[in-house]
C-alpha cells in the first residue's frame, strides 16, 4: 500500500513529499496489527540523492513482498527516497539549501526546510522496532557491502548484522560517530537501526543488491517479521578483529588502480598509480601498507593530495 507519509509545503504551491510502501500481515488491518503488537521494521534509503543502490534494493524487496504476501508477519515500511528532492535532481544534499540531510537529525519543526524534513522523518519512523538505512558511498569510492555501527550500540546491533550475510561490519568508536545522523538519532530513541554502505554513488551494482535483499529477508525471518526459514548466510568480518588502513594520495593526478576491488593484498603489493596526463609521467606508485582486504577503492580517478584512494582491512594476526 503506497502512502504519502510526510508532506511539507514549499514556498510556491509545491509540496515536499516522502512516500512509503507499507506491507502488513494479510488478513489484519492496521488497528488489529497495532493491537496484536506485531513488530515493525522501516527500510529507508535515498538520504543522499546521488546514492542509488538502495533504490534497486527497495524495488527488489517490494517485488518479492508483493509476490509473497502470505509470508508477512509484521509491518514492513519501505521508504526509497527520504531526500526525494535530491533523488529527483541527482543532488547529494537537499537542493537549494546545500545541506546534507544526514547531518541535521533530529531536526526541528519551526526551522528551515531541511530541519523540518529531518524532524518529519524521525516523527514518521519513530515507534519502529528496527530500521535499516541503506547508503551507497558517494561517486568517488566503491565500497564492499558493509554494516557500520557505533560501539555504543554494538551489543544490540551486532547480532542483527550477523544475520544479513554482509561482508564486513565496521564498528566505530565513540569519537568518530556523528550524532546528527538518522541512525544515531533512531538508536538513541530505541529503534535498533543498522546503516548499510555498499557500492558506489550514481550507479547500481546488481549482485550487491540481490545479496542485500536476501540478507534483509533473513534478518526479517530471524526477527519474526517474515515467516520463512532462517538460513546460515556468510559471517561478516568484524573490524574489531583487525585494523583499517587508509591510503591517501600524496600527489595530484589521475589515479589508475592496478588491483581490483575486494582483492586480498599483501604488504607491499601495488594498488595503483597516480599519473600526470600532462607530463606523461607516473607521479606516485601506491602500495599496500599491510596484508588485508581492499574493501574500499577509489572509483572517480581525479585525485588531489590527501584524497582517499583505498582502505584495507587487515586481521591482527596477519599484519603483526
Ligand atoms: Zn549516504
Amino acid at each position: 500500500m503506497i502512502e504519502k507519509s510526510l508532506n511539507i509545503e514549499l514556498p510556491v504551491s509545491e509540496d515536499f513529499r516522502v512516500q512509503k510502501n507499507r506491507f502488513l500481515p494479510v488478513n489484519l488491518d492496521i488497528d488489529e496489527v497495532i493491537e496484536e503488537k506485531v513488530k515493525r521494521i522501516s527500510i529507508v534509503s535515498g538520504t543522499h540523492g546521488d546514492e542509488l543502490e538502495g533504490q534497486y534494493v527497495c524495488y527488489l524487496l517490494s517485488d518479492w513482498l508483493n509476490n509473497n504476501k502470505d509470508k508477512i508477519n509484521g509491518i514492513i515500511d519501505i521508504y526509497p527516497a527520504l531526500n526525494s528532492l535530491g533523488i529527483d535532481s541527482i543532488t547529494r544534499s537537499i537542493p537549494f539549501y546545500n545541506v546534507d540531510l544526514n547531518r541535521i537529525f533530529p531536526g526541528k519543526k519551526n526551522d528551515f526546510l531541511p530541519s523540518q524534513i529531518a524532524e518529519g522523518i524521525i516523527e514518521e519512523i519513530s515507534g519502529s522496532d528496527f530500521a535499516i538505512d541503506i547508503h551507497s558511498s558517494n561517486i568517488f569510492l566503491r565500497e564492499l557491502p558493509q554494516v557500520r555501527m557505533s560501539a555504543e550500540f554494538k551489543d544490540s546491533l551486532l547480532p542483527l548484522a550477523k544475520k544479513m550475510g554482509i561482508d564486513f561490519v565496521w564498528i566505530h568508536d565513540a569519537i568518530t560517530v556523528l550524532e546528527a545522523t538518522f541512525a544515531h538519532t533512531m538508536n538513541s530513541r530505541g529503534t535498533k537501526t543498522l546503516v548499510v554502505e555498499m557500492g558506489v554513488g550514481m550507479r547500481i551494482t546488481p549482485e550487491y543488491c540481490f545479496s542485500l535483499v536476501e540478507g534483509l529477508k533473513n534478518l526479517m525471518a530471524y526477527l519474526g517479521i517474515l515467516n520463512i526459514p532462517v538460513v546460515n548466510l556468510k559471517e561478516p568480518v568484524i573490524s574489531e578483529n583487525g585494523e583499517v588502513f587508509y591510503l591517501n594520495a600524496g600527489n595530484s593526478g589521475l589515479f589508475v588502480p592496478t588491483t581490483a576491488h575486494y582483492e586480498i593484498v599483501k604488504h607491499g603489493d601495488k594498488i595503483g598509480n597516480i599519473v600526470s596526463p600532462l607530463s606523461g609521467k607516473i607521479e606516485e606508485e601506491v602500495f599496500s601498507p599491510a596484508n588485508g582486504v581492499l574493501f574500499t577503492l577509489r572509483e572517480y580517478p581525479i585525485v588531489y593530495e590527501g584524497s582517499l584512494l583505498a582502505r584495507i582491512f587487515a586481521f591482527y594476526e596477519d599484519h603483526k
